[in-house]
């Protein structure tokens, strides 16, 4: 309600919701989805037309009080200015966690060992020199929080921090400050949210092209900071390719990084600020790389035979002479959820209740196999018409069809209210959550099939009916992520205990088969433990010994990484 948004809007900064995704006042609702009950009933075994049983109210939480000194207080409001300097439980409960799963639940039981004691909106550079220098004055601990948007546990307090925790929102630096339209590099502040970052360039005629799906709610400083990959990354490049020069703030010194388009300067400092996650400072402002916005833009679908003719196809779609701004294919399990929570007369559930059913099932096609797919492809009219034919050979020499761009729009039209199913079937006593991987593209079916395997024998483990879902997005010459989403009947009141079986079995599987522990959702505290498993215990401990050399006191976001 009204009220609820208000209360978050610290400091005219626009906040998620405390206790799940998005903006109050929006949901996910199945009513106008014939077909999700049955499915989600049938897979999950949770009835989606029972009543919700939503998060407490605000004031059932039992909210620590603030441990800031007045010193402190007085200390940052000299900085940043007294105004920007706020102590309510509200903006403390805002900034204590992330959107994983984990946080959801521990909010939802009203879990807050430790919140930061006090959050500071800095307006500019300056003043968050002031503040950080203020931090380390008074022996106190800072988290740079951008948009709140994280699932790898990388914004909360250690539970047992005895020093003052500052939250740091970078929530007032949101501008796009120049454009070099010469090198087609823009300076931006490090808190800008997605669409008023690309409401800014585009008003200019430029495009970023970073599309995660937590655009809405996501902010450029997060973005380097995790390391994050939009939905576009095979045309735009992921965020590391597209920050070229960097400015972070440490305690009493600046790091800059100039925007140049390569450079042999010995290990990169730019990149080992790049996924940092707050440990190595706070980024105030980055140099990215920007294009024209495309003349024409086309998301066309596709349906494969099985996923494994979808998988090599985009395989050799990625080594074709083909340019496309996404590859996407799905499994059959996330094909047929894609069916079942498509509307009654529109997209795909009217394509596959036609006459196209009919005519796959002559060619000899396991319907219950289908694997949907997208590419998407943009530029002047020769070239999305070359690159269309291109795939399209190429989807044909793989047993696919094109099935055109009506499901294609509606997707990238909807992607960004998907988010919030999450927090309406938890209401309804259902866990869901994701993890992704990348991979070499001669590993990538092994280890679909082991992680498939080990989900399943986690599902059985905790005695649930589950259900696991997977997609490759982010191409790569080499190799692709694949994406997996899971879900479960919540079956005791310790949810964490049964989500630790699966998620653990899912991410151990992916270092078993030779993935990374996650292609874009950081390290955090979520997924360090797999961390020296994948990169070797001896690369685990170069990045401790970097953090701890630029911040011996563990004063910078103590709680992530290592
Ligand atoms: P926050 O969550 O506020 O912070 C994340 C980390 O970055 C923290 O350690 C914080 O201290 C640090 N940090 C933030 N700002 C700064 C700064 N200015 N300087 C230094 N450190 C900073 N991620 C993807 O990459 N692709 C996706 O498609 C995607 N989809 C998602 C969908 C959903 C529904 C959800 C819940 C998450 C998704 N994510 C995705 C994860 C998340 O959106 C990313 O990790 C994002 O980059 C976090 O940005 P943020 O601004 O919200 O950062």
């Amino acid at each position: 309600d009204q009220a609820a948004q208000d209360a978050v809007e610290g400091d005219g900064v626009q906040h998620m919701k405390w206790w799940g995704w998005g903006r109050e006042g929006v949901a996910f609702t199945h009513q106008d989805k014939p077909r999700l009950r049955d499915f989600v009933l049938e897979n999950v075994g949770v009835d989606l037309d029972t009543p919700g049983r939503p998060a407490l109210d605000f004031d059932e939480l039992d909210v620590p009080a603030s441990r800031a000194p007045q010193g402190l207080l007085d200390a940052l409001g000299a900085a940043a200015g007294a105004g920007h300097v706020r102590t309510t439980p509200m903006e403390r409960v805002v900034h204590t966690y992330g959107k994983s799963l984990r946080d959801l639940l521990r909010l939802r039981a009203g879990d807050l060992p430790r919140t930061p004691d006090v959050v500071v909106y800095p307006g500019d550079e300056d003043a968050i020199r002031g503040v950080v220098d203020a931090v380390a004055d008074a022996g106190a601990v800072l988290i740079a929080f951008g948009g709140g948007s994280n699932i790898s546990g990388s914004l909360h307090p250690p539970a047992d921090e005895e020093r003052p925790v500052v939250s740091l929102d970078l929530g007032r630096m949101n501008r796009v400050l120049e454009v070099d339209e010469e090198s087609r590099l823009a300076r931006v502040q490090a808190g800008v949210l997605g669409p008023d970052l690309e409401d800014q360039l585009g008003a200019r005629g430029w495009t970023m092209g970073h599309v995660p799906d937590s655009f809405t709610h996501s902010t450029l400083g997060g973005w380097i900071a995790t390391r994050s990959s939009g939905a576009q990354s095979d045309k735009y490049g992921d965020i590391a390719d597209l920050t070229r020069g960097l400015r972070v703030v440490q305690p009493g010194r600046l790091v800059v990084t100039r925007p140049v388009p390569s450079e042999a300067t010995g290990p990169s400092v730019r990149e080992m600020l790049i996924g940092s996650e707050g440990r190595l400072g706070v980024i105030t402002e980055a140099w990215v790389q920007v294009h024209r916005l495309p003349q024409n833009r086309e998301i066309i679908g596709y349906f494969f035979p099985s996923f494994e003719a979808g998988v090599a196809a985009m395989r050799d779609i990625s080594a074709s002479d083909a340019s496309t701004v996404l590859t996407r294919v799905s499994d059959a399990r996330e094909t047929a959820f894609s069916f079942a929570t498509s509307k009654a007369s529109k997209g795909l559930s009217h394509l596959v209740s036609s006459g196209l059913k009919e005519y796959l099932r002559r060619r000899g096609w396991d319907l219950d196999a289908i694997c949907l797919s997208f590419v998407g492809f943009e530029g002047d009219a020769d070239a999305v018409k070359d690159d269309k034919s291109r795939v399209k050979k190429i989807v044909k020499a793989h047993g696919g069809i094109v099935v055109g761009k009506g499901p294609g729009t509606l997707y990238d039209q909807k992607k960004f209210d998907t988010p919030y199913i999450r927090d309406y079937i938890l209401d309804r006593g259902a866990l869901a959550d994701v993890s992704d991987t990348a991979a070499a593209w001669s590993g990538l079916l092994p280890l679909y099939r082991h992680v498939r395997e080990q989900a399943d024998a986690a599902f059985a483990r905790v005695g649930v009916k589950g259900w696991v879902m997977c997609h490759l997005s982010h191409s790569y010459h080499g190799g692709a992520c694949l994406y997996f989403t899971f879900a479960f009947r919540q079956t005791s009141e310790t949810p964490l205990v049964e989500y630790d079986v699966v998620k653990g079995a899912i991410q151990q599987a992916f270092v078993d088969a030779g993935g990374t522990l996650s292609h874009h959702h950081a390290v955090g505290t979520e997924h360090a433990r797999w961390l020296a498993e994948d990169i070797s215990p001896a690369g685990e401990a170069m990045i401790g010994e970097l953090l701890g050399a630029v911040d011996p006191d563990r004063r910078l976001n103590p709680g992530a990484i290592v």
